[in-house]
């Protein structure tokens, strides 16, 4: 909950209603499993899981596991979640509006950062292009430091949106 408050406190996190919104837009159907899904995400922007989303959901209803499976693709559909691949988990993104992003994973404390993909990247979809190649997904996820971990000084936080979070121990 510190996290999150922490988050839209610092203008970081927008607020939930954007992303009901977004998802509106994009043709999303609000049912209450994808609704409270979101809501889960939201409020606990940890990179979650499949199993720890549908444990946590099957003890507050009788939600089916598959449903809860197929809830978490839709909203990583309509780009509302995105998947980390590398971790086999999910995370919130950092602002509704915007569709592709790059993760950043720390090894060393586990936290796993969003940014919005580098305009270099439409450099791919060029290359791919003149191959005759049709882009329909690109995943950029670097492993490495983060800042802390590799003791440098704290510095402003970054303009563009972004969201930290921690895989939850369980
Ligand atoms: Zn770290």
């Amino acid at each position: 909950m510190a996290d999150r408050d922490a988050a839209v406190a610092s203008g970081a996190l927008p607020p939930l209603e954007a992303y009901l919104a977004a998802g509106e837009k994009r043709g999303l159907l609000w049912t209450p499993l994808r609704r409270r899904l979101l809501e889960l995400f939201w409020r606990e922007p940890v990179v979650w899981g499949a199993y720890g989303v549908t444990r946590r959901l099957l003890k507050e209803s009788k939600a089916h596991a598959n449903s809860v499976y197929r809830g978490l693709r839709s909203l990583e559909e309509v780009s509302l979640i995105a998947p980390v691949h590398l971790l086999k988990r999910y995370l919130i993104t950092p602002d509704p509006g915007r569709t592709e992003w790059s993760a950043l994973l720390c090894d060393r404390c586990g936290d796993a950062t969003l940014r919005p993909m580098p305009p270099a990247m439409r450099d791919i979809h060029a290359l791919a292009a003149t191959h005759g190649f049709s882009v329909s997904g690109l995943v950029v996820e670097c492993v490495g430091q983060c800042r802390r971990c590799a003791r440098e000084e704290p510095r402003a936080p970054p303009q563009e949106p972004w969201v930290r979070a921690r895989i939850p121990q369980s």
